[in-house]
């Protein structure tokens, strides 16, 4: 459904997008993960028609979004990272708008209800956008890209700013429409892509340094897994005590505390579970674990875990 091949772009000397090629099958939901400044906007940007590229090529649908942009952009709703909202509009005036200029042929009144069900924006149709929230705004800038019912959906970074609630709900909405869509969503946080996706593209300095199903790139990440673990214990006999446990390459302090307990940050090695052998080891010298949490990792080491692991297949 989508064919991005050898895509590059320029700013003078500089590269946003260095050579970036991958394949969309129809109806997969992958995710675009990269840092801030890693080329996921401009990408986007180019396949759906927004911006040319330097060089390569853009397919949707088999059809060629510089040669042929307008019957390309029929298959594509698109949320850019800046929604292009009309702050003196209402809702409904609004979608009525996007429904002109796409010249959508679907029943106007059914069609943008249908929409507005969907998005779970009904109740604010007759606001003025300038006066919504910003979950609210988010829901319309996807609503807007759902006029026409096109069948690929590309989302960039479609939570940021909202708060927990409202990322939920607008994940959720994703994955609905992940049913019957292809959707491309960018995101910079791993656990976003984790959540929704069956497949994980990361690109980092205008090259995709991965491209894989998601449980892979679960599993290279979860190889190492790390805890912040709380014990009610004196803790220069529970440091030494966490570090004798099997599977445990590391203990520190992380400096949190409360009254006699203190937290510990563990690193484990790969293909481990330290689980129950800590609840042993603690148990046997009467310290209770008042808490156990799983520590995600940050872009970076997620990086550097795909990248160790990338290596080792090639060299085996
Ligand atoms: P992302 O969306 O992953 O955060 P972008 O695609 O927005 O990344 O940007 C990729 C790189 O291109 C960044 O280094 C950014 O500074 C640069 N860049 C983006 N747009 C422009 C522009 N209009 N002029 C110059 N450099 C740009
Ligand atoms: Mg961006």
């Amino acid at each position: 459904m989508i064919d991005i091949s050898h895509l590059v772009k320029k700013y003078g000397s500089k590269y946003a997008v260095t050579d970036v090629s991958f394949h969309v099958g129809e109806g997969e939901v992958v995710g675009f993960l990269g840092p801030n400044g890693a080329g996921k906007s401009t990408t986007m940007n180019i396949l759906t028609g927004y911006l040319s590229s330097t060089s390569g090529e853009a397919k949707v649908g088999g059809i060629d979004i510089l040669e042929n942009p307008d019957e390309a952009k029929k298959l594509i709703g698109f949320l850019p990272e800046q929604p292009p909202l009309y702050v003196d509009m209402t809702v409904d005036e609004y979608l009525n708008f996007v429904y002109d200029i796409k010249a959508c042929k679907l029943n106007r009144v059914k069609h943008l209800e249908e929409i507005r069900k969907v998005t779970k924006i009904d109740d604010v149709k007759k606001r003025l956008i300038g006066n919504l929230s910003k979950g609210y705004r988010q829901r319309v800038g996807i609503a807007q890209a759902l006029v026409g019912n096109p069948p690929v959906i590309i989302f960039d970074e479609p939570t940021v700013g909202l708060d927990p609630k409202q990322i939920i709900e607008i994940r959720n909405l994703i994955r609905a429409l992940g049913k019957n869509h292809t959707v491309i969503l960018s995101t910079h946080i791993l656990s976003e892509v984790q959540s929704v996706c069956d497949r994980i593209i990361i690109i980092n300095d205008g090259r995709i340094i991965a491209d894989e199903k998601t449980e892979n790139i679960t599993e290279a990440v979860d190889q190492h897994r790390r805890y912040d673990v709380k014990v009610a214990g004196p803790q220069k006999d529970v440091l030494p005590a966490l570090r004798a446990i099997p599977g445990v390459t590391s203990a520190e302090l992380t400096g949190e505390r409360e009254l006699d307990s203190y937290v510990y940050r563990l690193e484990t090695a790969q293909g481990t579970d330290v689980r129950k052998p800590l609840f042993y080891a603690m148990a046997e010298k009467n310290w209770p674990i008042l808490g156990l949490e799983s520590v995600g990792m940050n872009l970076e080491e997620v990086f550097v875990r795909i990248t160790e692991r990338a290596d080792s297949q090639r060299g085996a």
